[in-house]
């Protein structure tokens, strides 16, 4: 069985639609996928009707910006039910906050010498119902600034460099808390990316176990090293973690992160599956 748990489409930041995105899995010889955009379930009725017509499973999934003493984590979501109010609640503050940092992120892109309007993010961002910086790099790419996201976030875009404005995010316990009781299961996604092994420590997972019955925790992911993997798995399973693996594809957003690249194994999928049904989740 060949399983990828994290994918995104232009609902979020990804380049491809649901219906595309699907369609690429099955090409890709994947039996399963979740969809997991930033912050939205938008895009999961097209995608799940698109797999019903080809024969590819697809979870309903979420990946929710969060917040540990100020670094940002980002946790997946599996299995909730869609229409949950608190949840639903939650996203959209994520969503407003995405979107009202775009005027301020102009600002500053201006003062750095690469003006663009609110205007050119949303040509630039077609459909997405998540904006994020992934749709300003690529109205400066439009604008000829830079050659490609990546460039943008080198230049302008990542934490530290003239364009970045923080944006709010759910504290990490709590999106935990939430998609639990919206019947899902929780996994914390490439928790060692970016920086952030010295934020989600082993006591933080442990605490996170212990108090508030974390699911999971992604290992194989473009983002970890070999030995980044072998040290995550071995933690999660000292902490009896699920451990999955996944492509976090981007479409053509992000190079080298193909679908399948990085897949979850049957056993963990099945894991999964049983902690959503044991809560009334959606599988
Ligand atoms: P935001 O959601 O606005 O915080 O932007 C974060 C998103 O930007 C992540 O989900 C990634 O998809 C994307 N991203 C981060 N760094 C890069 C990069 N160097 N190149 C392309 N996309 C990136
Ligand atoms: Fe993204
Ligand atoms: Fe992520
Ligand atoms: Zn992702």
């Amino acid at each position: 069985m060949r399983i990828d748990l994290h994918t995104h489409s232009r609902v979020s930041d990804g380049t491809d639609t649901p219906t595309r995105l699907v369609l690429k899995a099955l090409e890709a010889g994947l039996d399963v996928i979740a969809l997991t955009d930033h912050d939205t379930f938008d895009g999961v009725p097209e995608a799940v009707a698109a797999g019903e017509r080809v024969g590819v499973r697809v979870v309903p999934g979420i990946e929710m910006s969060t917040d540990v003493a100020g670094h940002s984590v980002h946790l997946l979501g599996y299995g909730c039910d869609m229409h949950n109010p608190a949840l639903n609640r939650e996203l959209v503050a994520l969503r407003t906050g995405r979107s009202r940092r775009l005027p301020v992120m102009c600002e500053q892109l201006s003062i750095a010498g690469v003006p663009i309007t609110m205007e050119d993010i949303t040509a630039a961002s077609q459909s997405a119902r998540a904006l994020g910086r992934p749709h300003v790099a690529d109205a400066l790419v439009a604008k000829g600034y830079v050659a490609d996201r990546t460039e943008a976030f080198d230049l302008y875009l990542a934490e530290g460099r003239p364009g970045y404005v923080a944006r709010y995010s759910t504290d990490l316990a709590r999106a935990i808390t939430l998609v639990h009781e919206a019947g899902g299961a929780a996994v914390i996604a490439h928790p060692w990316a970016r920086g952030n092994h010295d934020v989600v420590t082993a006591s933080l997972l442990e605490s996170l176990v212990a108090g508030y019955g974390l699911d999971g925790i992604e290992v194989d992911h473009e983002d970890h090293d070999a030995d980044t993997r072998r040290l995550l798995f071995e933690m999660g399973a000292r902490l009896g973690l699920v451990r999955t693996g996944s492509s976090d594809h981007h479409g053509e957003g992000k190079k080298g992160y193909g679908l399948g690249c990085n897949m979850t194994r049957k056993s963990a999928y099945l894991e999964l599956v049983s902690r959503i049904r044991s809560r009334g989740g959606v599988v």
